[in-house]
């Protein structure tokens, strides 16, 4: 008997005929013998409705009543499926009247405990009494991924995706055999089949990889949910809630064995919504980045590509990258950096960027893979505005109007139609 976790996201609950699909499959596989644990994401473009609500009222609403409010989709999946599990199961004569056969929760329900960054919580601790007390009486737990709960009982959100994250870190605490997230997709690809035709499925990924992908815009997996199955050594399976065959294992280097050795790029990775500051004319000294950094930090901004120029009539450059949704708030930051500090330093904001990407743990020992990529961006006349590289990936940033065919060409040149 396996206890396995399976992540429903929003197109997989998107109605109630996926809904009731949804209720099927979970009674099916406890049917088999599994112990099931669900995690719903909410009903697709839910989430999205609520951000452009509170955006409306608030350009910048980031709060706690933000975080109220965006964790409200789930609830509303959670009822539904932990309905739709019910009604199946009375139907299926598994349940007398007055009982059930699964129980809806909510993050502050079973203690999933956060820190108070709203809108990009942290989990810190799980607990999984009441889980537990649910599963040995063959009930099934439908938690409502994406919240959780901070110190002081306010309700706080795990960054968009996360319910990915969510049900990797209620396996990891539950110590499950396996996580299963279904989606849209039937696994994880060589890069978004959204962008490229060609794209092909990827048997098995490692979880570095993974995590450059993610981290780099493939939302198919939130990045934290990667990271959090690395820690744990907790195997993903990625695949579709419409279609049951295999989809992509996430698995650890040791266990993909020797054949992906040999894939110098495994993956192409595109994110849209890129914003670029130059911070031009500041005054030289030690301590700039941290001064610039820390400030952006300290207001939770996420800052992506830095590249900083050589100082010259002691004044120094520099540029970096945010996603869309934290420009306003850099904005901000960068005018008061400016008032208190750096007050002769100009400031220049350039939108509608992506960055595309190659991600290859192979590429650590093959020469010549960043000159390659640019080499196929320059033949398709598109413009290189920053490089950023490490160990497994090189990153361009480039106009978002080119992100499609920098992806097909770059799917293309390294052959990742072969794979
Ligand atoms: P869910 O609502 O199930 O969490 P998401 O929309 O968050 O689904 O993630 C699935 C989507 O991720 C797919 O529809 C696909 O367009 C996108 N995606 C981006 N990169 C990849 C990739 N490399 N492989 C598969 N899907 C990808
Ligand atoms: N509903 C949330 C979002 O849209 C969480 C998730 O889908 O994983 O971001
Ligand atoms: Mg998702």
């Amino acid at each position: 008997m396996a206890l396995i976790v399976q992540k429903f996201g929003g197109t997989s609950v998107g109605s109630v005929e996926r809904i009731r699909h949804v209720a099927q499959w979970a009674l099916d596989c406890q049917a088999k013998g599994d112990q099931i644990v669900l995690v719903v994401s909410a009903m697709s473009g839910e989430t999205n409705r609520l951000v452009e609500l509170a955006t409306q009222i608030n350009p910048i609403p980031y709060s706690r009543e933000y975080d109220l409010l965006i964790a409200s989709g789930e609830q509303i999946a959670v009822g539904l499926v932990t309905l739709a599990i019910n009604t199946e199961a009375a139907k299926r004569g598994l349940i007398k009247p007055g009982e059930s056969r699964a129980r809806g929760l909510l993050g502050h329900q079973i203690g999933i405990l956060t820190d108070q960054i709203y809108s990009k919580a942290r989990i810190q601790e799980i607990d999984t009494t009441l889980l537990r007390k649910e599963i040995s009486r063959q009930v099934i737990p439908v938690i409502a991924g994406f919240q959780g709960v901070d110190s002081e009982n306010n309700i706080t959100t795990l960054g968009r995706g996360g319910s990915d994250t969510s049900a990797v870190a209620i396996a990891a605490a539950l110590k499950a055999d396996d996580c299963e997230i279904y989606t849209d997709v039937d696994g994880v690809y060589t890069t978004d089949p959204r962008l490229c035709k060609e794209a092909r499925k990827i048997s098995k990924i490692s979880y570095e990889e993974m995590m450059e992908l993610a981290s780099l815009g493939a939302k198919v997996l939130q990045i934290r949910s990667v990271e959090l199955a690395a820690k744990y050594r907790l195997p993903l399976h990625v695949r579709s809630s419409f279609d049951p065959v295999e989809g992509t294992r996430v698995v650890s280097q040791e266990d993909l064995g020797g054949a992906m050795e040999q894939v110098v790029v495994a993956g192409v990775a595109a994110d849209a919504s890129q914003v670029k500051f130059t911070l031009q004319n500041i005054s030289e000294g030690p301590g700039v980045a941290a001064k610039l950094f820390g400030s952006l930090s300290r207001a939770a901004i996420v800052v992506d590509v830095i590249v900083q120029d050589i100082p010259s009539h002691g004044v120094l450059t520099v540029s970096f990258t945010v996603g869309k949704t934290d420009a306003l708030k850099a904005s901000q930051v960068l005018d008061e950096i400016k008032r208190t500090s750096f007050p002769a330093m100009k400031i220049v904001e350039e939108r509608d960027l992506a960055k595309v990407s190659i991600v290859g743990v192979g590429m650590q020992h093959h020469p010549g893979v960043a000159s390659k990529m640019f080499s196929l961006l320059a033949e398709a006349g598109i413009d290189i505005k920053l490089i950023t590289t490490s160990e497994i990936k090189v990153s361009c940033l480039i106009a978002e109007s080119q992100m499609k065919s920098a992806v097909q060409c770059l799917h293309q040149g390294f052959e990742l139609h072969r794979l």
